[in-house]
């Protein structure tokens, strides 16, 4: 992968949360003699380089620090640790033009499509305003412009002048979706975009994001806590768990070939296409607390493969390919597919 093909770089990528303190707690901390306030790691440190026009999907249980990194990447939040670069540069020392290219290069789309557009503007000036605010069309254009999002996002433009309660929940998201194009972004971070909607409504704006892909020549950060969903979509699938990423191969790979095995419990979890039913039991337990996280390998609680060195030892992100296409796993496990007789391949009756 040459430099000139990723547009966009995380190095080390960390977000810390203060838990907050009410007057009681802080007036015992002052009798004990303090001490720092705890903290939260959500998302605790990702290295990860994305490549102009490819897909990434980003899998995780509610809570893995999912969002928090997609939020990181479009500048809504800081990062408390490390770099995020945008076409080779650090976003945090941009200013003037950059900033500006970077800041509309960055799009994001949110889950929820209801309250994600100002119930009081029309859709005309939710789709046309940023435009204009950032002249990238004339306001006498304006109308033509958003008639031409409209129509490419599937939405009729006879419809500009309504608001956003006349639209169902799929053609609201289209609208969302419309708004992001408006600002000409060349990546956008997609959190959770199809989880509101119903299953078929899910399927036609995952062919939406796929049609708008080829004709825009855009990257998506596709996130989500379906692995089903992100598979439709993206190149490679990176699964996060507990703020670390714990596997990163292209989509197929993940899908024939995981390592990890929290990936093979996400995969058993899938329910199969012709039954309908899941194949397996889902994953046992539940995500631990980021506040006081396990030691050594985070995901050792619920793993069937535990082993001693697991409980100790926290195993790093390493390049486990064979065939010379990168599959990174964090697992202390030998490459190579598991044991038929392990226990996460015991099949339910
Ligand atoms: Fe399971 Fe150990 Fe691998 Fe963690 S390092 S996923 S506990 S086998």
């Amino acid at each position: 992968m040459s430099h000139a093909d990723i547009i966009l770089s995380l190095r080390d990528v960390q977000r810390r949360y203060s838990q907050p303190v009410d007057l009681i707690e802080r007036l015992g901390r002052m009798l004990k003699g303090g001490g720092p306030p705890r903290s939260v790691l959500a998302v605790a440190g990702v290295d990860l380089d994305v490549r102009a026009g490819e897909v990434i999907g980003l899998v995780g249980e509610s809570g893995c620090g999912k969002s928090t990194l997609g939020r990181m990447l479009t500048g809504i939040l800081p990062t408390s640790a490390g770099e995020i670069q945008y076409k080779g540069k650090p976003v945090h020392k941009l200013s003037g033009a950059a900033r500006r290219e970077y800041e509309l290069g960055v799009q994001m789309i949110f889950q929820d499509p209801f309250s994600s557009l100002n119930p009081r503007m029309r859709v005309l000036d939710i789709i046309g305003e940023g435009p204009v605010v950032h002249g990238l069309v004339k306001r006498s254009g304006k109308e033509a412009y958003v008639a031409e999002l409209m129509q490419k996002v599937g939405l009729d433009p006879a419809y500009r002048f309504r608001y956003p309660h006349q639209f169902s929940g799929g053609q609201r998201q289209r609208i969302g979706v419309a708004r992001a194009l408006a600002l000409q972004p060349a990546v956008i971070v997609c959190d959770e975009a199809v989880a509101a909607l119903d299953v078929s409504i899910q399927a036609q704006v995952l062919n939406l994001f796929i049609q708008l892909r080829r004709e825009f020549d855009l990257t998506y950060f596709f996130i989500s806590h379906n692995l089903g969903v992100v598979s439709h979509i993206s190149d490679r699938v990176a699964i996060m768990y507990l703020g670390r990423v714990v596997e990163l191969a292209d989509t197929d790979t993940i899908f024939s070939r995981a390592h990890h095995p929290y990936t093979q419990a996400l995969i058993k979890e899938l329910p199969v296409l012709r039954t309908g039913q899941r194949q397996f039991d889902p994953i046992k337990g539940e995500l631990p607390s980021p506040i006081d996280p396990p030691s050594g390998c985070p995901f050792h609680p619920r793993c069937p493969h535990v082993m001693d060195r697991c409980k100790v030892e926290r195993p790093l992100l390493k390049d486990i390919n064979v065939g010379g296409r990168q599959h990174l796993s964090a697992c202390h496990l030998p490459p190579g597919p598991l044991q038929a007789n392990s226990p996460s391949f015991q099949e339910t009756s």
